[in-house]
């Protein structure tokens, strides 16, 4: 049972792994635009709000 607990523990790691670089090259605001929607974060709505895109979730 021991070899199928680390087994479980690497796969998971190995999927944490792929949702972590998923989010780095895509923005909140990116995946909502690729539905057609504006992002519904906070930061990202007010800095919307002046007409600027969120510093916090799309740094340079
Ligand atoms: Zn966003
Ligand atoms: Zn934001």
């Amino acid at each position: 049972m021991k070899s199928m607990k680390s087994l479980t523990v690497i796969l998971s790691a190995l999927v944490l792994l792929g949702s972590l670089s998923m989010a780095s090259a895509e923005s909140c605001c990116d995946k909502a635009k690729a539905k057609g929607q504006a992002c519904a974060h906070k930061c990202c709505v007010e800095a919307k709000k002046d007409g600027k895109v969120c510093e916090k979730c799309n740094p340079k």
